[in-house]
């Protein structure tokens, strides 16, 4: 049989007793003839408390030192597992990203995989033993210093040794049964999804859907790796992630799921001279701050002012930065004011079936409307279409955009085993 690679996320090995139930698994892998891969999270929400200790000592720590401490986290699951492992009578052995070849750019905090060596991984394969890899970290091929992948990176490192290491299959083990239509904490009758294109899955992660990392499903479609992702909690069957989902005609899924991210902030420069390169000079700050632009929208400028308002949405975590380089910014381009909104979320319907099926647009936005939600912004890719709406307003959207399109399940089949969702 072939090599096997498993991620358990964090909710999996949130304490001793959640540690040892996921060793039984492992060694249950193992003994069923494959070679086992294991990439491990953090436990419980132990990346955040670290992160809340780093600011309790300083309100700017360094890239490098906060890199160095949240990697502890899940060194130490790592450790544990194998430990646990062990005890079970099977050999296992636990190596940092590092140590397992993870080799990224020099970015702290989200850098780039551009390289993985799995020669220790593949030694100890070699000789029987399990690896437990510490997922969601990496060197920098440059300074050498420790990095990180970025909030949720483990999937992303358990996909690229997966890649690496030519294995069958990379499964993610989660605290649901899957991917599921609607967040099931939100729609309790979200239904589960058997497959997934890449390409649907990619809009759904960008959507912030929590199930994968964004980087994680872009990786798994360059190398066509099969992700299964399912819970380390029951035995029940998951989502196949792959290219080419089998066409289920009965089933006619034109819509596959609607998406939530409430991480999102909106901000909009208002007064913007309506002249050739005002745009350029606005979001040429923003990419030097390397910030990510999620939608943008430039109201046509009033004839009698030739002034115009542009509005974007970012992550949360950059509106800080990106309204002290956009003030910067304010002789050059003469813009009147800035205005912050972190009261915003997006809503996010998703489905490959839209580019052949008229009128899912209209069908979207009337169920939006008659939730009483308004929408302050709209965009769409060819297999999407978002809104931004109020943040409080975020669960009723998604609720009445469930419904309209048909996804509710008869029964309640989604279950939350653990975790807090974040
Ligand atoms: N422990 C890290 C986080 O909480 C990485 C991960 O869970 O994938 O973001
Ligand atoms: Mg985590």
């Amino acid at each position: 049989m072939g090599i096997v690679v498993q991620k358990y996320g964090g909710s999996s090995v949130a304490d001793a007793q959640s540690i040892k139930r996921v060793a039984q698994r492992i060694v249950a892998a193992r003994k069923a003839g494959n070679d086992v891969v294991v990439i491990v999270s953090a436990m419980g929400d132990t990346t955040d408390e670290l992160l809340d200790l780093a600011h309790q000592v300083s309100p700017l720590p360094t890239g490098r030192e906060l890199d160095m401490l949240l990697t502890a986290g899940e060194r130490i699951s790592m450790a544990l597992l194998a430990m646990a492992i062990g005890n079970l009578g099977q050999e296992a052995r636990s190596f940092t990203g590092s140590q397992a070849g993870v080799i990224t750019d020099s970015t702290h905090g989200k850098a780039k995989i551009i390289d993985v060596t799995p020669g220790r991984i593949e030694h100890a394969l070699e000789e029987g033993a399990i690896a437990i890899v510490a997922g969601f970290q990496g060197v920098s091929q440059t300074s050498k210093d420790i990095t990180t992948l970025g909030r949720g990176g483990s999937d992303t490192t358990a996909v690229a040794l997966a890649a690496a290491l030519e294995a069958d299959v990379c499964e993610i083990y989660t605290d649901v049964d899957g991917i599921f239509t609607a967040d099931p904490r939100i729609v309790p009758t979200a239904r589960r999804i058997p497959e997934l294109s890449y390409e649907e899955t990619l809009e759904m992660a960008a959507a912030g859907a929590k199930i994968l990392h964004l980087r994680c499903v872009e990786y798994a479609r360059r190398h066509s790796m099969p992700i299964h992702v399912r819970s380390s909690f029951s035995t029940k069957s998951g989502t196949w992630v792959v290219e080419a989902p089998e066409e289920k005609p009965m089933e006619q899924a034109i819509i596959s799921g609607v998406a939530h991210d409430r991480s999102e902030a909106k901000i909009t420069v208002v007064g913007v001279p309506d002249k050739v390169g005002e745009a350029a000079a606005i979001f040429e700050v923003l990419a030097d701050s390397q910030i990510n632009i999620d939608m943008i929208v430039q109201n046509v400028s009033a004839a009698a002012t030739a002034l115009t308002d542009i509005s974007f949405t970012l992550p949360l975590a950059d509106g800080q930065t990106a309204m002290t380089a956009l003030a910067r910014l304010k002789d050059q381009v003469g813009y009147d004011q800035l205005l912050y909104d972190d009261g915003v979320g997006k809503v996010s319907l998703i489905g490959a079936g839209m580019r052949s099926h008229p009128g899912i647009t209209a069908r979207f936005f009337k169920s939006i409307a008659d939730a009483g939600v308004n929408i302050e912004m709209i965009s769409t890719s060819e297999i999407r279409i978002s809104v931004v709406v109020n943040e409080d307003q975020i669960d009723d959207a998604v609720a009445a955009a469930h419904a309209a399109f048909d996804l509710d399940s008869d029964e309640v089949e989604a279950v939350v085993y653990g975790g807090t969702g974040r």
